[in-house]
């Protein structure tokens, strides 16, 4: 495969953006290759500037659910944007979005619209700041929640790694407050609650990680931090900006059956434009300006077309039957990945929670970040550059989720499964 216009941009990018990309990942450094520059998608594919033609499991990493450029997608898009394309003022559009999401997502009685899902998370730390006028938070390693400054705490090992920046520019004084804990370890959350229980604000977590590769919560860990939080009057927040709307309409929260105090929501809901969210219980939600005094605000917060692509994406996965098919393609996918596997004796983990899996190059048990450090990201990059040679664009690193979208169908399952095959034969 050619790709001689993508390398001709991404020199030219390389001289106006840092890095040559406007997010850090789609650079392709950790699978040691040029990132690949697109000129449309359509459906399950994305086409390059050179013509190539791809099978996409990136999906915007995440929101697009239903495959690019959906028709109810494009419809609502340019009809908003017909009737203006930003007001600054309230519309019946953004009602209608929160109504949607109140009647699916268990925890959600009121909710404010963002436009990412780094502003959501920031949003819902601030509100339990305030709420509980408490100052520490807890999050887990793996776990990401966006570029919010007190979130950005490096990975480490031990109990707690106390306000180490993960970037320069973090001052230690703004994650002095962030305890940063291994993921599905319950012992670690008891003894943190025990020493700081009465400081403790919030747990934010990824109900179902999916930013270390995708990590499924042990049995029964989403209910026990939530009998923890509510014992020491801690607030709960599950971070489902990608599972939200992603693991049935409820989310993490249906599925597992734990309900947070605030879910911070994104991607799907945006139905591939700049949205977040962030909501919970009205009390709580009700300490938000102009209601309440804590501050949180912007220009294009409830954007109408951003809307519109939301409102359409929402109301073509409330049909019936949408979530089944869309387990089905993934569990598909799964299956023939498993038989290849097995066929070339290998011993890699394959996880899969809904319509998102990761292939883990390691034959350790991943349950947390530092397992997942396990894999040999050399092998995974050798794997992604020959899999896009063959016309699968997978996530460009280790660490990530691949997602399966409603405009999968068995015929792009099955490429996908051969190219694996192959691949895989080839590395072995
Ligand atoms: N939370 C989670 C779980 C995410 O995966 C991401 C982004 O990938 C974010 C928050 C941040 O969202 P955004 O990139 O829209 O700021």
């Amino acid at each position: 495969m050619e790709r001689i216009r993508s390398q001709l941009f991404y020199k030219k990018a390389l001289e106006v953006i840092p890095g040559g990309v406007n997010s850090p990942v789609r650079a392709c450094k950790a699978v040691k290759a040029d990132p690949v520059f697109f000129e449309r998608g359509e459906g399950a594919y994305l086409i390059d500037v050179d013509g190539n033609r791809y099978i996409d499991y990136v999906c915007s990493w995440g929101p697009l659910i239903l495959g690019h450029a959906h028709p109810e997608v494009i419809a609502g898009v340019y009809f908003a944007s017909k009737r203006g394309t930003s007001f600054g003022a309230p519309t019946w559009q953004e009602v209608e979005l929160a109504e949607l999401i109140k009647n699916a997502v268990p925890s959600i009685e009121k909710i404010r619209l963002v436009n990412s899902g780094t502003e959501a998370t920031m949003s819902a730390i601030r509100l339990a700041r305030a709420y509980t006028n408490r100052k520490k938070i807890i999050k887990f390693e793996g776990c990401y929640h966006g570029h919010v400054d007190a979130l950005l705490v490096k990975a480490g090992s031990g109990l707690a790694t106390f306000g180490i920046p993960a970037s320069p520019g973090v001052p230690e004084e703004l994650t002095a407050h962030t305890l940063n804990l291994p993921f599905n370890d319950f012992e670690k959350v008891k003894e943190v609650f025990e020493k700081f229980g009465e400081e403790i604000a919030a747990v934010i977590v990824e109900p179902v990680p999916a930013n270390m590769g995708v990590i499924p919560p042990k049995e029964g860990f989403l209910k026990f931090l939530r009998e923890i939080t509510q014992q020491y009057g801690s607030l709960l927040i599950f971070d489902e900006v990608i599972t939200g709307f992603r693991l049935g309409v409820g989310g993490a929260q249906e599925a597992y059956g734990v309900i947070p105090d605030l879910t911070c929501l994104g991607k799907i809901i945006g139905g591939g434009l700049p949205v977040g969210a962030y909501g919970g219980k009205a009390e709580i939600m009700n300490l938000v300006a102009p209601e309440g005094p804590v501050y949180q605000a912007g220009t294009l917060s409830g954007n109408p077309i951003a809307v519109a692509a939301g409102l359409a994406t929402l109301k073509e996965l409330l049909k019936p039957g949408t979530y089944e098919r869309l387990n089905l393609m993934a569990e598909l996918l799964e299956k023939g990945i498993r038989e290849a596997l097995e066929d070339l004796d290998l011993n890699y983990r394959l996880h899969r929670v809904g319509s998102m899996l990761t292939l883990f190059f390691t034959e350790k048990e991943v349950i947390d970040f530092e397992t997942a450090l396990s894999c040999d990201t050399h092998l995974f990059a050798e794997f992604w550059q020959r899999m896009l040679e063959k016309g699968v664009y997978l996530p460009p690193s280790q660490f990530e989720a691949w997602f399966v979208s409603l405009a999968h169908k068995e015929k792009e399952i099955e490429k996908t499964v051969e190219a694996v095959y192959k691949v895989l034969k080839k590395l072995r």
